[in-house]
């Protein structure tokens, strides 16, 4: 046990989603990293400002966490028009979307979260949305039924995925631009770290800010998670600002690996190394091992483990690297296949 810690009186509740929303940037010019990206939205934002005409359809994929949405309040904002929020799994019907798509005004962005959990009969209501912008509705029922077609200001869908091989074809077609948010460098996610710490008015040293970037798995919502948790540390240490001493004290305690591993990514290693001899493994098979969701595994730890070179895909399944067995200390000749029953 580390000190034990005496509680004051609680101050209300500050909600994950409000300190994101509080720290979130608000332009292009705030949105650390993802240069490339970021050239290339300036340049449509700027040509579409000019003809004074909405941004195309625009669809951002890459892991949970990476920016996507922040991105796509601040397409909003720099076209200084409105945004309307929703997502995949909460539009039931085409009539969910109807309310929500004629209320739009010119040039206002929509932005679909999740998009590749859209239902199908949403997603094609959304076709002739997307590319008329007009939808078709129909009134009454029976013999009296009939249609109507309601016309549209022209709008600006912003989808975000996690899951691009999950987008119909049809719908991807429909999309204007394509970006892939990619991983950030410990460079770019301590100066996030930074910027954040300014934010919410707490020092931290040049250090400690890397050090904090080294285990977020390359995640600007990781590192302003682990940063709270830090200020949380530091506080009721008493102290004024975060140390490079502090953060490796919290990070000890919450057991935050050294290369950002969290327990189901080593999980899935050790059960391709001890269960199936290194791989290949079907990932269906790799699901059942460890008790974990094929959706989450293929989103969230194999994008990270691949570009960490733990993990490789092959046409025949997932195989541990030669960089897996290091991390285990396991000698690929020596397994025992036993471990982890
Ligand atoms: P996603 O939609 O991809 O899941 P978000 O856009 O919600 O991710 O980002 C999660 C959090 O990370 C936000 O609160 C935002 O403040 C922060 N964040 C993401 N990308 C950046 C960035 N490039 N610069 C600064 N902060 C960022």
């Amino acid at each position: 046990m580390e000190n034990s810690v005496k509680i004051t009186s609680p101050k209300p509740i500050f909600s994950e989603k409000q300190f994101e929303n509080s720290v979130r940037p608000q332009k292009l010019s705030e949105f650390v990293g993802q240069e490339k990206i970021k050239y290339k939205l300036s340049v449509y934002l700027s040509a579409a400002c000019e003809r004074g005409e909405p941004v195309d359809h625009i669809m951002f994929f890459g892991p949970p966490g990476l920016g996507k949405t922040t991105l796509a309040n601040i397409i909003a904002k720099e076209m200084a028009v409105e945004i309307r929020v929703t997502s995949g799994p909460v539009l039931d019907r085409p009539a969910d979307l109807v309310g929500i798509l004629t209320s739009l005004k010119k040039g206002d962005v929509l932005f679909i979260d999740e998009i590749h959990r859209l239902h199908s009969n949403v997603e094609e209501f959304l076709y002739s949305a997307m590319e008329d912008f007009a939808i078709d509705i129909i009134l009454d029922k029976g013999p009296n039924a009939r249609a109507m077609r309601i016309n549209l200001e022209h709008f600006t869908l912003v989808g975000s995925t996690t899951r691009t091989g999950l987008i119909s074809a049809p719908l991807r077609s429909r999309f204007g631009i394509i970006e892939r948010i990619d991983y950030y460098t410990i460079e770019e996610l301590s100066s996030i770290i930074q910027r954040t710490s300014g934010i919410i008015g707490i020092d931290i040293e040049e250090t400690a800010s890397f050090e904090i970037a080294k285990r977020t798995r390359g995640t600007p919502r990781i590192a302003n998670r682990i940063l709270r948790r830090v200020r949380d540390f530091a506080q009721v240490d008493g102290q004024s600002n975060i140390t490079f001493k502090s953060v490796e004290k919290t990070l000890r305690i919450l057991e935050i690996d050294k290369q950002g591993l969290v327990e189901m990514d080593k999980r899935l290693l050790t059960a391709i190394i001890e269960k199936f001899n290194g791989g290949p493994v079907g990932l269906k098979t790799l699901s059942m091992a460890v008790d974990e969701d094929i959706g989450t595994i293929e989103e969230i730890h194999e994008p990270f483990l691949i570009k960490k070179g733990f993990l490789q895909i092959t046409l025949r399944g997932r195989i541990a690297t030669k960089k897996a067995y290091e991390y285990f200390e396991i000698n690929k000749g020596e397994l025992n296949f036993n471990l982890g029953e």
